[in-house]
């Protein structure tokens, strides 16, 4: 065992020896990997080993896409066989809401520049021709979808690492760490220690266990998942594409002139609750006929030729599974040093391509060339640290593997765990909660008499006209949302003005009582983060930024605070509630229970003040997310409830209603306001963001600057458009969906939604700047159907006039 690497890799499945294998390509040839047994005796052995490339997130489907194109160049580059078949993926559809979804993941494959087409059953048959057409009624092929052994693959893998200099110890278990800080400084193994300067945890189910060592938290629980291998089946055609028979529960791919066929049963059996068995290497579970039983009836359905050929085996492997279904990759935030690439819900052989190069970029050069904050381990939170909570939500998660993704669904386990002291007041006036991040939020309000549920559909659902009211009486009126979820930070000390301004693209060295709004971006000029800061005190900030982006953003902030610099920061979400009072009457509700004065002069926009409410200290700032005169109410929680009653009595005469947060997606859209997640990301920065007015290039210096000064003169290249459906009846637009200018594929929908004010469909997306100003022949394709579209200023509304500016 050597004593030294510069980066030390725990675990050789196929994540662990992507990651080697792009390290070593990329230049970095000091890489260790460590395996207790040998490579690829984790759940890698025992994948099935379909390669899917689709997911609804386009950057994830990109790094799929990378894995496609690697796995079919790998045998060539080092002469070890993958198994690796372009053979394409057949979706079945068995009802008409499955059709819909294939229609919608064909145009937003189309958006990626994926071919997935919708063909007929007899075509689906012609492809497939020994299955059962009974109760398909449709279908869609993606012809670059393959199959791989997995096996084969990891061990190209990581001969392509070797040859490059990378060093693999089998038979050594990782069994502890020494740490300086919050640095690991070395890895101690059973066979000596090495010391290295960057550890990538990749240890698959036992990355869990591996995290508690060095003191970072990784949610994943493995699940028993089983799938049976036929022996031959006579005639069985050679090529044949992999099944996924969602309505079915059911996968499928041919191996050896016989089939494998596997499932997510509604019920999934969690394994090891307590911990993995020491000694569990290459080993399997044992098959479990019983539970499999009701996806063994299924097959034989679809087919038949399942009824009479023999089972060679029935494979029961663990695999690591995740509350949300997406895998954990990226910096942990409880270290300096430390990366974690895990937990890949039965889709790490079709990932690991892709997370192999997405994390030696992380490590090499600081980010990915990919945003990929759907994966990033940053979106986990404490109630994450929770085994019941992290059980309870994969459970279920496991069990929705294959059934539809609907618009707008929540979850229902693990619910209530984090709540706000509205939670019964609001409940009590109809609210129909979601969840985020843990907290109950308020989506929509069920008017008396009005069943308080969320209705699954691609559709217009049941609240989309109760979120229609919400939205008009926050535009006309005054309405109380609350969005105590908000994540708040205090970053404070004599440094802090310097600290904060170098990060902040803005300029927040401003008098006391300024907010300002912000990116903070990367040397690129991405944007990292995306908030409000608030200047309370000379030395102290008040930051605000989204429900789930704050072990993210406070992370980003925490790891460019140079040491030995006097500031800190620290999380100040729970000590307050917030209620947003907006609309037009906003103000006069606010002056019949203030003593202070909250008039334009007194307090104007962008400031916050220290006034009292009630009986109530509260922060109030003057701003809103929903484009309309308003104040956001930063109120010590104990305080909260008695301020709300306030407001709402005193609401009355004004005809104040309460509003969700379906209301403030659409009133945010109306008004242009951008979502980090969505129009926000570090692939894009503020120029093409249409937020220009916040970089303050003429500021000493800020992490970005010269590139943004760069992207000034030179031009964005890409440019953030609003674009409105020509159709007069109301849609719904969920993100993902294609842009197109007669014909040709321009772009994606980030967002996109029903304006309820200015009575139309609204989509927002990015375009070639020199694709950005036809005067007509845009079109957004939504479950394939070609709409025409009409490019819009990018707010369609102005809160000082109350017109709508289309
Ligand atoms: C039945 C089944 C079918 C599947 N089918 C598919 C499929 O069709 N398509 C697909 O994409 N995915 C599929 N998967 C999922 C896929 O197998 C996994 O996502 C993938 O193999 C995970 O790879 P990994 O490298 O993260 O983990 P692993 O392969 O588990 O590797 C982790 C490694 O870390 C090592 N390790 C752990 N602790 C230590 C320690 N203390 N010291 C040193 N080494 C340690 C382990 O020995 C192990 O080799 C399937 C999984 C199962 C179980």
């Amino acid at each position: 065992m050597q004593d030294h690497a510069q980066v030390v890799i725990i675990g050789g499945g196929i994540a662990g020896a992507s990651i080697a294998y792009h390290l070593a390509q990329m230049g970095c040839s000091d890489v260790v990997i460590i395996e207790k047994g040998e490579l690829t005796s984790g759940s890698t052995w025992h994948a099935a080993g379909l390669v899917g490339q689709l997911r609804s997130s386009r950057n994830v489907t990109r790094m799929l896409q990378y894995s496609v194109s690697l796995y079919e160049n790998l045998e060539a580059e080092t002469g070890l066989t993958t198994g690796w078949k372009r053979c394409g993926c057949l979706h079945l559809a068995g009802t008409p809401a499955r059709l819909l979804e294939l229609k919608k993941g064909a145009t937003t494959a189309r958006s990626f520049g994926l071919d997935m087409h919708i063909i007929s059953p007899q075509e689906a048959l012609d492809l497939f021709p020994v299955m059962s057409l009974d109760g398909i009624i449709g279908a869609a092929f993606m012809p670059s979808d393959g199959q791989a052994d997995p096996s084969g693959l990891t061990m190209a893998l990581a001969k392509g690492a070797t040859n490059r200099g990378a060093r693999i110890y089998q038979h050594t278990r990782v069994t502890g760490f020494k740490f300086k800080g919050n640095r690991i400084t070395a890895v101690v193994t059973d066979k000596g220690m090495i010391q290295c300067e960057t550890i990538v945890n990749a240890a698959g189910m036992w990355a869990r266990e591996i995290g508690r060592m060095m003191g970072v938290n990784v949610p994943l629980v493995p699940f028993q998942h089983q799938f049976l291998v036929t022996e031959t089946i006579e005639g069985l055609p050679p090529g044949l594409p992999t099944i996924r028979d969602k309505d079915s529960l059911l996968y499928y791919k041919e191996e050896v002139g016989g089939l494998v066929m596997g499932g997510y049963e509604p019920n999934g059996i969690p394994w090891a609750q307590d911990g993995i068995p020491k000694g569990f290497t290459q080993q399997l579970l044992e098959p479990d006929f019983d539970h499999f039983e009701p996806l063994a009836a299924a097959a034989m359905k679809r087919t038949p030729c399942l009824e009479t050929v023999e089972v060679a085996r029935l494979v029961n492997g663990p695999e690591a599974f995740t509350p949300d279904g997406n895998c954990i990759l990226g910096p942990a935030p409880e270290l300096e040093n430390c990366f974690v690439a895990a937990g890949f819900n039965a889709f790490g052989i079709a990932a690991g391509g892709g997370a192999g190069k997405v994390l030696a970029e992380w490590i090499l050069a600081g980010e990915p060339s990919l945003a990929i904050w759907p994966l990033d381990i940053r979106r986990f939170g404490k109630y994450h640290h929770s085994p019941a909570y992290n059980l309870d939500r994969t459970r279920e998660i496991y069990g929705k593997h294959y059934t539809i993704s609907w618009p707008n669904e929540e979850h229902h386990s693990a619910r209530g765990v984090r709540r706000s002291p509205l939670y019964h007041q609001l409940k009590e006036k109809g609210a129909v909660y979601g969840s985020k991040f843990g907290w109950e939020r308020a989506s929509w309000f069920a008017p008396p008499g009005v069943e308080p549920e969320d209705e699954l559909t691609f559709g217009l659902p049941n609240w989309f006209r109760h979120v229609g009211n919400e939205h008009r009486a926050a535009r006309e009126k005054v309405v109380l949302i609350d969005q105590t979820s908000f994540c708040k930070f205090m970053v404070e000390g004599p440094q802090s003005p310097s600290f904060l301004n170098r990060l902040a693209a803005n300029n927040i060295d401003r008098p006391v009582g300024s907010v300002v709004y912000t990116q903070l971006c990367n040397d690129r000029g991405g944007i990292e983060c995306d908030l409000t800061i608030a200047r309370i005190a000379a030395n102290r900030f008040f930051i605000v930024t989204g429900t789930a982006f704050g072990v993210h953003d406070s992370d980003w902030i925490q790891r460019h605070l140079p040491p030995d610099t006097a500031a800190t920061i620290s999380d100040v979400t729970s000590a307050y509630a917030v209620i947003n009072v907006c609309g037009p009457l906003s103000r006069r509700l606010m002056e019949k229970i203030t003593p202070d004065p909250v008039d334009n002069n007194a307090f104007p926009f962008g400031q916050c003040r220290q006034i009292t409410l009630g009986y109530a200290p509260v922060w109030a700032m003057r701003l809103t997310y929903i484009g309309e005169l308003g104040f956001e109410l930063y109120i010590p929680t104990e305080y909260a409830s008695q301020v709300y009653e306030r407001l709402w009595e005193a609401g009355q005469e004004l005809e104040v209603s309460n509003a969700g947060y379906r209301a403030i997606e659409s009133l945010r859209l109306e008004k242009g306001y951008r979502y980090w997640g969505a129009e926000l990301s570090p692939d894009y920065n503020p120029y093409q963001a249409g937020l220009g007015f916040c970089v303050a290039l003429d500021k000493e210096n800020f992490i970005g600057r010269e590139a943004l000064r760069k992207i000034k003169i030179e031009g964005p290249g890409l440019t953030l458009c609003c674009f409105t459906l020509d159709i007069s009846e109301p849609r719904l637009l969920f993100g993902g969906e294609t842009i197109s200018h007669n014909g040709n594929v321009l772009g994606v929908v980030t967002s996109g939604g029903y304006g309820h004010f200015v009575g139309k469909t609204i989509a927002y997306g990015y375009l070639p700047i020199e694709h950005a100003n036809y005067s007509e022949g845009y079109a957004i394709e939504v479950f394939t159907e070609t709409l025409a579209a009409t490019r819009q200023p990018s707010a369609l509304y102005d809160p000082e006039r109350k017109k709508i500016l289309i």
